[in-house]
């Protein structure tokens, strides 16, 4: 097929040349003195994404449910409760891990299309008085609903509650592109994976310990061999890991923490947020549809999930945009498998390429039959995008200004030049 795939999965995102080139490495000795440059730069590039100075960043050469599991298990003990909010596949599937870890489960079933109920998380942790809840858990974004929770709620809830638990966040969708504030919200582990918003192959687990929950490790009975953090902080402290580091990626994630930094993290988040913006914008004004998330509150900036008339298959439109047009949407999974698809808009993304899957998704939808004004999404985020001020990670030098070339240059007063 002519012309490129276009990316639009919420997660493996599309991966910057920049970070293409900086993996093209040799294999080189994880032994030899000069590695530990590389682990120390992704640590401290890591603290920053993580907003924290008293967590202790890990990469464990894994996927995210790698991390899932290292924060459960280097923490907790068999038959120790846990709160978690279901309300998607993957809040789902850290639950079902708990339950298969031996944990006790207390399971609050929420309505998909929103998130951690504050509410009863507060109740719920006020009535166990005898702190029998060792951990809470809570996906900041769910990325099969295109829902984000509010964890500084999580954290008051806990706080009114004179609570002790752990505070255990999934951040694997929001982590470099949804503020994740691992000190201000006191988050004791935060999970997150390589291929979202930090831009890069899946194959990399990131976790993110406080002082709390690095000291529960000397009295968690929960069975752990790989993902033990004993052995990740003897290593880590002088450099290295205690088993091969899976190099290349580990020097595309130097590369895309120095993008990061490059950017700015503000810059980025605003970005994210402009961007979902413009999405929303095609499918609730242009489009007519409606996100799957309940309210405004709820919104992810990172991917929204778009609700598909009754009598529509989602997956049909999915697999029409992947084969005649070359646009990969995400799928709806599990409780939404066929009511919905997803658009995701994290990682190196701009207005322009973020256009693709709109027309893309505009189109399938036309062609298996649904009753949208062709052109409307695609008229309806680009009004939003030009009546916006572009975030600054959008604007090429000198943009911004009609009248500066990109030295700066008046154009008026060059064309005059020219011509003279
Ligand atoms: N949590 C969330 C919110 C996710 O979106 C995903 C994957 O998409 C996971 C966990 C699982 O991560 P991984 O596929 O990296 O194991």
């Amino acid at each position: 097929m002519a012309g490129r795939n276009f990316l639009f999965v919420p997660g493996p995102t599309n991966i910057p040349d920049r970070v293409m080139r900086a993996m093209m490495v040799s294999m080189e000795d994880h032994r030899s003195p000069v590695f530990p440059a590389l682990t120390r730069e992704v640590m401290a590039g890591l603290k920053k994404v993580f907003r924290t100075e008293t967590g202790t960043p890990f990469v464990f050469p894994s996927s995210g449910t790698g991390c899932w599991e290292a924060a459960l298990t280097n923490t907790l003990s068999p038959g120790d409760r846990v709160l978690a909010a279901r309300f998607g596949q993957f809040s789902h599937l850290w639950i079902d891990m708990c339950t298969r870890l031996g944990l006790d489960v207390q399971i609050v079933d929420c309505e998909w299309g929103t998130g951690v109920p504050l509410q009863q998380y507060t109740d719920i942790l006020k009535a166990d008085t005898g702190h029998h809840i060792k951990a809470v858990l809570a996906c900041h974004n769910e990325t099969a609903t295109g829902v984000t929770s509010d964890i500084a709620g999580v954290r008051e809830a806990l706080d009114e509650a004179r609570h002790p638990a752990l505070l255990c966040v999934d951040c694997v969708s929001s982590l470099g592109s949804i503020d994740v504030c691992f000190d201000d919200w006191r988050i004791d582990m935060a999970v997150s994976g390589s291929q979202k918003g930090l831009m890069l192959p899946a194959g990399l687990g990131i976790l993110c310990a406080s002082p709390k929950a690095l000291e529960m490790r000397h009295s968690a009975q929960l069975k752990r061999c790989y993902f033990d953090l004993n052995d990740m902080i003897t290593a880590n402290a002088n450099g290295y890991f205690p088993y091969t580091p899976a190099l290349s990626l580990m020097y595309g994630l130097a590369e895309s923490l120095r993008m990061i930094e490059e950017e700015g993290l503000d810059n980025i988040i605003a970005r994210h947020h402009y961007l979902a913006e413009g999405v929303r914008a095609a499918v609730t004004r242009g489009w007519g549809l409606k996100l799957c998330a309940k309210e405004a509150k709820w919104y992810s900036d990172t991917v929204s999930a778009v609700m598909v008339p009754d009598g529509v298959n989602g997956a049909e439109i999915i697999a029409h945009a992947f084969h005649r047009y070359n646009v990969s949407l995400g799928a709806g999974l599990a409780k939404v498998a066929g009511k919905l698809f997803r658009i995701g808009h994290l990682g190196d993304m701009n207005e322009v390429h973020l256009m693709a899957a709109i027309a893309g998704a505009e189109m399938a939808m036309l062609d298996c039959g649904m009753d949208i004004q062709p052109g409307s999404g695609v008229a309806a985020a680009g009004d939003y995008w030009r009546q916006h001020p572009a975030p600054s990670g959008l604007l090429s030098r000198g943009a911004g200004n009609l009248s500066k070339d990109t030295h700066g240059t008046d154009r008026l007063s060059r064309s005059a030049v020219v011509k003279g």
